[in-house]
């Protein structure tokens, strides 16, 4: 088959490789559509451990099963899926508590580090278990479909927070998964949502999705304009989605006494954290990792309407451009968001 294929650090080669096989719990899935995550193009330089080559890419897919296990009963061929991005092990202690996202050995498609290598979809084919398929509904598009996972990695950080539709929420960070935190905090009946990023075309971008007031961080009406809200209190919400010193310490400067700060946003691996005012002000932080059974719902948006998936695709393009397209990513092309590539 053939696939783009991470050879070697910064240098993606679109060609052939071998067809891969199946066992008997798995499936074999052509891949119609797979995203281009913003954690590949970060990846792809050895910056962040987690794509170490020779590695195919990819975890925001779908297809069309083409081949199933012998163990296999639920699935055929022919049936239009996507799936989770988490490979996790069913008979694990976390999964059996509910939280599979924090399974032990867990595995994510398309990343290749020091704990294992797993083949994503940045090819023809590629092998899934059955226990991550989902089935996508008729009126949802292979692109549609593709970015399910990006939305339920937002659908999942407001599922594990404590969300109050009369609350002031602030998002930072109005990438993709920023966007779509915001539609959903609309869907949910979140009466005010206020959108912070550096980015003036991305803010016009929030403001489409539902955010009822944008601005750049350093815009000193921001502060004003919470006050004013709030009665002086603060926020009592933020999503954090960038993971920086400086925004993770701007939302908590913001934030009520009591408030919650859910964390999605992980670029530093470290950052300087005001602890006095989080046990004075008695905040409450909390990580949101990756997906926890979100796939179903967010496929109902899309299916029924609610959530505008389209918003952030910038383009569509062949899988044997994809180098090309990695590379405008990575030089962070004004105006480019999600980029689907086709096999
Ligand atoms: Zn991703």
């Amino acid at each position: 088959m053939k696939a783009l294929v991470l050879e070697s650090y910064n240098n993606l080669t679109y060609k052939d490789v071998e067809n891969p096989i199946i066992n008997d719990n798995e499936v074999l899935v052509k891949v119609k559509a797979v995203g281009i995550c913003g954690s590949d193009v970060h990846g792809m330089d050895g910056s962040t451990g987690r794509r170490v080559p020779p590695i195919i890419m990819g975890h925001e897919a779908s297809g069309i099963i083409h081949e199933v296990g012998n163990n296999i009963t639920a699935w055929k061929p022919g049936d239009r899926v996507t799936f989770d991005s988490t490979i996790y092990n069913e008979d694990d202690w976390f999964t059996k508590k509910g939280m599979y996202n924090l399974s032990d050995n867990r595995m994510v498609l398309g990343v290749s580090c020091n704990e294992f290598k797993r083949g994503g979809a940045f090819a023809e084919y590629v092998v899934i278990p059955q226990h991550i398929l989902y089935k996508i509904p008729e009126n949802v598009s292979f692109s549609q479909a593709a970015m399910t996972e990006p939305a339920a990695v937002a659908l999942h950080a407001l599922n594990i927070s404590d969300l109050d539709k009369n609350a002031t929420i602030l998002v930072v960070g109005s990438g993709m998964v920023g966007m779509f935190v915001i539609q959903l905090l609309k869907i949910k009946g979140v009466k005010t949502i206020i959108a912070v990023d550096t980015e003036t075309d991305r803010l016009e971008k929030a403001k489409q999705s539902g955010a009822d007031h944008i601005f750049k961080p350093d815009d000193k009406e921001l502060p004003n304009l919470i006050n004013q809200i709030t009665g002086n209190r603060g926020v009592d919400l933020v999503f954090e989605v960038v993971g920086l010193s400086e925004t993770i310490n701007k939302s908590i400067s913001l934030l009520r006494k009591g408030g919650a700060l859910t964390i999605i946003g992980n670029l530093s691996k470290t950052i300087e954290l005001p602890l006095q005012a989080v046990v004075t002000r008695q905040l409450k932080i909390q990580g949101s990792c990756t997906i926890n059974g979100e796939y179903e719902e967010v496929l109902e948006y899309i299916s029924n309407g609610k959530l505008n998936v389209e918003r952030i695709l910038s383009a569509e393009a062949p899988l044997e451009e994809g180098a090309s397209w990695f590379d405008r990513l990575y030089k962070k092309e004004k105006g480019l968001m999600k980029v689907i590539l086709k096999p």
